[in-house]
This record gives C-alpha cells, sequence and structure tokens, in this order.
C-alpha cells in the first residue's frame, strides 16, 4: 500500500504540475522528520539586546554557560542599530533590497563573531549557513553552535509590501532554522516582558500580553510589534514550530526558565 501510494506520488510529481494544488497538497502525506528535536534555537536581539554592550550581554552569556550541560541551543544573533544606519544610508544611495539584505547581513554576521569570541573558552563554533551540515556534529560535541540570524537570502531578498527595508531579517532566519531543523522551541531574548498592546517604550500604559494566537494578533490590528511580521505569516504554514516565545533577556532566570519550558514572557501560537 506504501509503495503504491509512493509510486503514485512519484508519477504524479514527475508528469504533472507542480504548480497543480492538487499535486502540492499530496506531497504533504508524510510528516516532516524532525532532525533535531532536542536543539533549542535562541535568538539574541540585535538592537534590543547586544547593542546594550557588556551590561546586557555578559550576565546572559553567563546564563548561558550555566545551561550548557542541560540544553543544547543553536544561537542566532540579531543585527541592531549599525544595520539601521547601514539601510539608512543605502536607502539614501539607492540600493534595491537585495543590497540592503547582504549589509544587514555582515552587520549581524559581526554579532555572531563578537559572542563567538566571548563564547571561544567553551569550545563552541560559529558557523556560516555552509557549514550548517556540520552543526548535528558540533550540537553533539559541544552542546551549541553561533550563526548569524539573517537568512541567507542577500541578492534574493524579495521586496516588501512597503518601502525597501528586507522583510525576512534575523527574527525569521532564526525562526526558519527552528522550523526545517524540528527544534524544540523558537525562543527571542529582546529587552522586554515579551509582546505588549503597544511598544512599552513608548505607551507607559501598554499592558504584556502572556499568550496570543497569530489570528487574536492579526485582529489587534496593533500598531508595532516585538518580533518580525514575516514570522507570523510563516508560522501560519508552519509543519514544526508553531509556537515562539518572547522574552525579557535583562531579567536573570528568564532564559533558563524559557529553557526549562516555563511560560514566561511571551508565547505567540499558529494556532
Ligand atoms: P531585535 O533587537 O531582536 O531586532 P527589535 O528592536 O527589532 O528587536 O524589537 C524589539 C523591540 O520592539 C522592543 O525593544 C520594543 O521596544 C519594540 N516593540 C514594538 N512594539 C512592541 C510591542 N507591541 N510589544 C513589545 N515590544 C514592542
Ligand atoms: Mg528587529
Amino acid at each position: 500500500m506504501k509503495d503504491q501510494s509512493l509510486s503514485i506520488l512519484s508519477s504524479a510529481l514527475a508528469t504533472g504540475s507542480l504548480t497543480d494544488p492538487e499535486i502540492r497538497a499530496r506531497t504533504a502525506g508524510t510528516p516532516a522528520h524532525r532532525i533535531l528535536p532536542e536543539a533549542n534555537v535562541i535568538k539574541i536581539g540585535g538592537q534590543s539586546f547586544i547593542d546594550r554592550g557588556r551590561t546586557a550581554v555578559f550576565p546572559l552569556l553567563e546564563e548561558l554557560k550555566r545551561n550548557l550541560p542541560h540544553h543544547k541551543m543553536i544561537i542566532g544573533t540579531g543585527a541592531g542599530t549599525r544595520a539601521r544606519h547601514a539601510y539608512s544610508v543605502g536607502v539614501d544611495l539607492g540600493m534595491p533590497t537585495g543590497v540592503l539584505s547582504v549589509l544587514g547581513t555582515f552587520v549581524s554576521m559581526q554579532n555572531a563573531r563578537m559572542l563567538h569570541y566571548l563564547l571561544a573558552d567553551q569550545g563552541i563554533p560559529f558557523i556560516e549557513p555552509i557549514q550548517f551540515a556540520q552543526l548535528p556534529l558540533y550540537l553533539a560535541e559541544r552542546q551549541a553552535v553561533l550563526f548569524f540570524g539573517m537568512p541567507p537570502y542577500t541578492f534574493w531578498q524579495p521586496n516588501p509590501r512597503v518601502g525597501r527595508l528586507p522583510p525576512n531579517r534575523t527574527d525569521t532566519g532564526t525562526w526558519l532554522v527552528s522550523e526545517t531543523f524540528g527544534a524544540r522551541s523558537m525562543i527571542y531574548i529582546k529587552d522586554e516582558d515579551g509582546l505588549y498592546t503597544a511598544d512599552p517604550k513608548k505607551d507607559k500604559h501598554a499592558k504584556q500580553i502572556p499568550d496570543i494566537t497569530v489570528s487574536e494578533l492579526r485582529a489587534m490590528n496593533l500598531p508595532d510589534l516585538v518580533i518580525e511580521h514575516s514570522v507570523l505569516d510563516m508560522m501560519e504554514h508552519a509543519e514544526n514550530r508553531r509556537s515562539v516565545q518572547i522574552i525579557n533577556g535583562l531579567v536573570e532566570g528568564n532564559l533558563t526558565r524559557a529553557l526549562n519550558g516555563e511560560k514566561v514572557g511571551t508565547i505567540i501560537r499558529a494556532d
């Protein structure tokens, strides 16, 4: 029976059109294999975290080290203020989205490299996309790897609906790693206690939201969000990573709680 369904699918794929919705629907018959179900994907914010320098970064790295014996971690970095500066000069000089994406990638790489040197004594490697094939080995040997959070779309980055900034940045790049590897979690480390009804830096009355679905969040039509919109779009079609957690990394213990599966910060779910 299984062989028969395989041959039906393979002849449909070989002879049919790959844009045929019926053929496409059939390819989802087998659940996606979870490649690294024990690994946690963690994004350390650029603007919201690394740009704060040692007062923010050093305590977090200490907490991260304390968790190494207990949790596997695939750690991606944001870009932050230096990328925003590069985007502003790039926009002024007429650079297209794909070129702005290249610029942002290198800033996110600068942050990954700095964290890498700070964690070098733990034997944690920094890997570029081309080295992702070795990621399982590094995780097995050292429990963690560092990578730059920008998805490596570079020139192939699609244009945004509005304006010219790359729509898929480091929140999205890290989410995609968690989805593809069927990881255990997607934890965003920022400087606020998760998602609020408005940017808490601009609105004192903003309320924290502990748990919300993507459709509830869309219905609220918030003026600004704590993560990139493309994460929400992608989550709706996710096979594995159907929830994400956003925590305040400035509060000691939050990362440990999130790694232990505790509800801290905000959880956003696909449904
Ligand atoms: P990163 O450093 O990971 O790129 P960002 O700076 O892009 O993070 O996004 C996090 C920031 O988003 C927070 O510091 C917060 O000031 C802001 N923000 C905007 N809207 C919201 C909201 N609705 N809830 C919480 N934070 C928000
Ligand atoms: Mg951001």
